[in-house]
């Protein structure tokens, strides 16, 4: 897909599972199981799909999937599979290499956004996956990545983002805006402290990268809000302000955790809106 000077594409780096009842909040099994069907653990499978935006000379990620920093006992618990694809294996069919990738947009820095960011190499050092990136995160997650609550203190860990900080490679965004030409951040702050979201448009076409404020098209449903979630009320107030806005302007949703679709449009009905894949 192309917008602007840009061209974007999908990067598939792995696919994982979440607990369904932690992902769907109030709404009952029953609901949620037919469009996201629960394994034998209670969990649903879930993608860790990143976007590449390539143009004016540089590749921009936007969030860099799960990593590989996990002990066996985890990779069980999140069913972690890197078997059909890796973000350096899928940015390698496109003939990129880490070393090229220019910029990464960072949503939040939960570990399953963001653990693509630091490699441990053969001897147990940690190292920036991405030597040549400057990598933008808000300075307002970041300061709450550091803190956090006991409700999300299990999704962030420090060694996805302290050896970038150390680097001097990390770019405190404080606020929305304007971010590289054509791309805009918007803020969102009821999963977590200030989510950062991508807008990539030129007028015409728009790209709006969606991670954890509608992680699957389920979640285009209003009340369908995760249990994850620090302040599930500023979710649903935020969904509400940016469904018509999207529908309005015909932007394209970019979908990082829905198993089936990456990209989807919306559409009115009379009990709200809806994906179109
Ligand atoms: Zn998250």
């Amino acid at each position: 897909m192309t917008i602007g000077p840009y061209t974007l594409t999908p990067v598939e780096t792995g696919r994982f599972a979440l607990d369904g009842g932690a992902m769907f909040g109030v709404v009952p099994k029953n609901l949620w199981n037919r469009t996201n069907p629960a394994d034998e653990q209670n969990r649903i499978d879930m993608a860790l799909r990143a976007l590449l935006i390539q143009g004016n000379g540089m590749n921009i990620l936007v969030d860099t999937g799960m990593g590989d920093k996990y002990d066996e006992k985890t990779l069980a618990i999140y069913k972690l599979d890197h078997s059909k694809w890796t973000l350096l294996s899928s940015l390698e069919q496109y003939g990129l290499k880490a070393g090229d990738i220019t910029h990464v947009i960072q949503t939040h820095l939960h570990f399953d956004h963001c653990g693509g960011l630091v490699t441990q190499t053969a001897v147990g050092d940690l190292v920036p996956t991405f030597p040549n990136a400057k990598v933008f995160v808000q300075k307002e997650n970041l300061k709450w990545a550091r803190n956090p609550t006991e409700k999300d203190r299990a999704s962030y860990l420090k060694h996805d983002w302290e050896p970038i900080a150390a680097s001097g490679m990390l770019e405190e965004v404080d606020g929305p805006g304007e971010i590289l030409p054509g791309i805009h951040l918007r803020i969102f702050n009821g999963h977590t402290r200030a989510q950062q979201l991508p807008l990539v448009s030129d007028g015409t076409t728009s790209v709006f990268f969606c991670a954890d404020l509608f992680p699957t098209k389920a979640h285009i449903n209003l009340p369908w809000i995760m249990g994850y979630d620090n302040f599930p009320l500023t979710t649903l107030e935020e969904k509400r302000a940016l469904l018509p806005e999207a529908y309005q302007a015909g932007w394209k949703l970019f979908l990082e955790h829905d198993p089936q679709s990456g990209l989807i449009s919306l559409e009115s009905t009379p009990k709200g809106f809806r994906a179109v894949a």
